[in-house]
């Protein structure tokens, strides 16, 4: 039998690489990992981590504002610091990378600060050291970066989200391109920091895939924010003026602004890394294809998160890693479920959404059942402020189970966590009217929402 150096070599310390490395040590396996970054990876380093403090420093300017109507007197203007933010910022960042490279020491694992690459089926190269490892399984867990359209002139100077959490000075005015998860929260966080954003997107409404009546909701909430938002209209040029950059539209016009952040997707980090070559077959996207155990289709390469560009969220590249690491050694079965992962926007006011939106549910089910209200937040009551929580709640009208359930507002995205449970259990329309309201909450409206707003039947199926 050959030997094999390390049982399990992970390239990428990001959220599923480091899951799957703890694991398999912990199970015995020799475990290597690879990092050429940071450990912790883009959650922990660029993504959903610094975003969301980011996203909590945005909502204290409506605070200040709101408090003065519950009796506090400022003494004083607020005044935002950047360089502050971005500093603690990258405290806490720092702090947490620690603790992923204490634990991985911990459960055993060792670990290598540089780029790895695929020599072949059971052997990595380290890029700056130099040396070969063998392995017997290799797992690719590279992530994925932001893209950017190239046919764009100029587009070098746009940034994308690795480098907008780090701006030496504080953007007054942005240009954020697309109008997806990323682009729509940092036009979010922006604007509240006090930013003139325009959100510049070819879509005709914010967020496309997400259920109607939250893209409505956010759209009507980012225009009381003062988003410009500009659908069908994308830059055709950027061009670099002082210190500042000026976009031609496609609409003809041109917009002065201080930064064009670009979020228009992101794309598998699979290039230049030894895939091809060792016979691991990728997607048109240039995804790692994987079946449903996250094996490539080399027997001992498996991939998880990003990088298979399935459902790119923490949580999910988490499991992947997880199940893998036990299935290959602890005699695990089991397969990452897909169905109903809850997820949120952290916009300002949040979406929280599981399940089935009513566009979906109307194509696969003969009955489908709304259920919906917009109503004030109790805190807007003594504060004011235009902000109106949004619920939906869509329904298999033959069966009366919850196909789906849609927040817009605060806390939207812990609704949509706890309400994943329900859903998980098949819950039905009836089990929601039976549960008992918590009052005052915004969620009890959730139980408490008895009359049905439309009803749509296909004559079809
Ligand atoms: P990653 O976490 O990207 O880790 C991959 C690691 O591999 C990286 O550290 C990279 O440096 C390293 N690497 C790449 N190539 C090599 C190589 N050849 N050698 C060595 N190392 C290599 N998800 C959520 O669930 N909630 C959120 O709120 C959320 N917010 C986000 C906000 C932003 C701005 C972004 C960009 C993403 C966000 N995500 C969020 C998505 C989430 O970050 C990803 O789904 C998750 O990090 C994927 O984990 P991963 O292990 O697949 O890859
Ligand atoms: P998304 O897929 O969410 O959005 C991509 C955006 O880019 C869309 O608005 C899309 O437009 C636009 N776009 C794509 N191609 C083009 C093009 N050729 N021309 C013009 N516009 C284009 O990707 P993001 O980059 O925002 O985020 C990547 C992923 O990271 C998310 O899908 C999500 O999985 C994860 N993430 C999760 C977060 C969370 O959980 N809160 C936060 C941030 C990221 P259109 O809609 O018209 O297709």
């Amino acid at each position: 039998m050959t030997d094999y150096q390390a049982d399990l070599f992970v390239i990428g310390a990001g959220s599923g690489g480091v899951r799957a490395a703890r694991i398999a040590a912990n199970l015995g396996a020799r475990s290597m990992i690879a990092e050429e970054f940071r450990i912790g990876g883009t959650c922990v380093i660029r993504g959903c981590v610094p975003k969301k403090l980011y996203v909590y420093a945005s909502r204290f300017a409506e605070e200040f504002e709101q408090a003065r109507a519950f009796g506090w007197k400022l003494p004083q203007q607020p005044e935002f610091d950047w360089p502050k933010l971005v500093a603690a910022k990258e405290a806490e960042i720092s702090r947490l990378s620690n603790i992923y490279e204490t634990n991985l020491r911990k459960a055993g694992v060792e670990i290598f600060e540089e780029r790895a690459e695929i020599l072949g089926p059971h052997e990595v190269r380290l890029i700056r050291s130099g040396r070969v490892i063998s392995a017997r399984h290799i797992l690719v867990a590279t992530g994925g970066g932001p893209t950017f359209l190239r046919d764009i002139e100029g587009i070098e100077h746009a940034i994308g989200s690795n480098e907008i959490f780090d701006l030496e000075t504080f953007p007054r005015r942005l240009a954020v391109v697309g109008s997806g998860y990323i682009a729509v929260e940092f036009a979010s966080i922006f604007a509240r920091l006090g930013a003139q954003v325009t959100l510049l997107f070819r879509a005709s409404n914010v967020l496309r895939g997400f259920d109607g009546a939250l893209r409505e909701g956010l759209r009507e909430a980012f225009v009381a924010a003062g988003i410009d938002q500009r659908p069908g209209v994308l830059p055709t040029a950027i061009a670099r003026t002082g210190s500042s950059f000026r976009l031609r539209l496609s609409d003809g016009g041109d917009l002065d602004v201080d930064r064009v952040l670009f979020a228009t997707g992101r794309a598998p980090h699979t290039q230049g890394l030894g895939l091809e070559q060792a016979g691991v077959a990728l997607d048109a996207a240039g995804a790692v294809k994987v079946d449903g155990y996250g094996a490539s289709t080399v027997a001992s390469i498996h991939a998880v998160g990003d990088v298979t560009n399935r459902v790119n969220l923490t949580p999910v590249a988490i499991r992947e890693g997880h199940l893998l690491a036990e299935r290959l050694f602890g005699g695990g079965v089991a397969q990452v479920d897909y169905d109903l992962i809850p997820t949120a926007v952290f916009t300002t006011p949040e979406l929280g959404t599981v399940g089935l939106g009513e566009a979906q549910a109307r194509e696969k089910f003969r009955c489908v059942d709304i259920y919906q209200t917009s109503f004030r937040p109790m805190k807007a009551t003594l504060a004011g402020g235009p902000d109106r929580i949004v619920m939906k709640i869509v329904v298999d009208g033959d069966s009366d189970r919850v196909l789906g359930v849609h927040v817009l507002g605060d806390d939207a995205g812990e609704m949509a966590q706890l309400l994943a449970i329900s859903l998980r259990l098949g819950a039905k329309k009836a089990d929601f009217d039976a549960t008992m309201a918590l009052h005052p909450s915004a969620a009890e409206e959730l139980v408490t929402l008895r009359t049905r707003t439309a009803r749509f039947v296909r004559e079809d199926v």
